[in-house]
């Protein structure tokens, strides 16, 4: 098994230019009236806090408008799409070939990423690991990718194995869509237009 004792920070720490370094774009972005997103540190090697208690009896939401939600969510993906639209990459489809290439070029902090997904659910066929089977084969050397990614697996002679291949996919999604110059579009599909 790769090793588990590795700190969740590490890969971000072991990125080039560091992503704290926001783009000048993103200052525009924040200038709209978003408040910078929490950092949040989290190591794996630290003893586990026990988790929150609640009084679910005593558990109440706090009202909100739904002018609120709205203006939230259609403020955000419009300067999305406004910030974007001058972007220096755009991938298509965000199944694992698509996510893989734009974690790889995202690692410049300075490249914009825009990911067009046409589906509700990216990571396209990458939920399973093929043949409807739930566990993920990867050819070796492509296991230091996994490495990278701090996905653990079983170690065979000339493969690896994750046990389920959505923890493939959903790994690297969370750790791609938390940089800062990626944004996915999704439910948008990308289509050829001849003149
Ligand atoms: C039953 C089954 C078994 C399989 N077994 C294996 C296996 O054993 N080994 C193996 O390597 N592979 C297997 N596959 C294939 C596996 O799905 C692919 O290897 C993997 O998903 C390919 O990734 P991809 O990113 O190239 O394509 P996909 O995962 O298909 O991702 C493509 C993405 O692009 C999006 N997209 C397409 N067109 C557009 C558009 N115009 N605009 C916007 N978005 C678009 C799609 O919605 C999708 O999310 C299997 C597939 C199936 C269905």
């Amino acid at each position: 098994m790769a090793s588990a004792s590795t700190t969740i920070t590490s890969s971000f720490l072991s990125t080039p230019s560091s992503l704290t370094e926001k783009p000048s774009s993103f200052n525009q972005t924040l200038s709209l009236g978003f408040k910078p997103r929490h950092s949040i540190s989290v190591s794996a090697s630290a003893a586990p806090s026990p988790p929150p208690s609640y009084d679910l009896n005593a558990f109440k939401f706090a009202p909100i408008k739904e002018s609120i939600v709205a203006r939230e969510m259609t403020r955000r993906y419009m300067t999305d799409m406004v910030t974007h639209a001058d972007t220096d990459v755009v991938i298509v489809g965000a199944g694992s070939a698509g996510l893989s290439c734009a974690y790889e070029l995202s690692k410049n902090p300075n490249v914009k990423i825009a990911i067009i997904e046409q589906s509700v659910s990216p990571g396209g066929g990458a939920w399973l690991g093929g043949q409807l089977f739930s566990a993920m084969v990867v050819r070796k050397p492509a296991h230091h990718f996994l490495d990278e990614l701090e996905i653990e697996y079983d170690e065979q002679d000339d493969y690896v194995v994750i046990t389920h291949a959505a923890l493939f996919t959903s790994t690297i999604m969370s750790k791609l869509l938390a940089r800062p110059n990626v944004r996915l579009f999704n439910a948008v599909a990308a289509e050829d237009c001849e003149e």
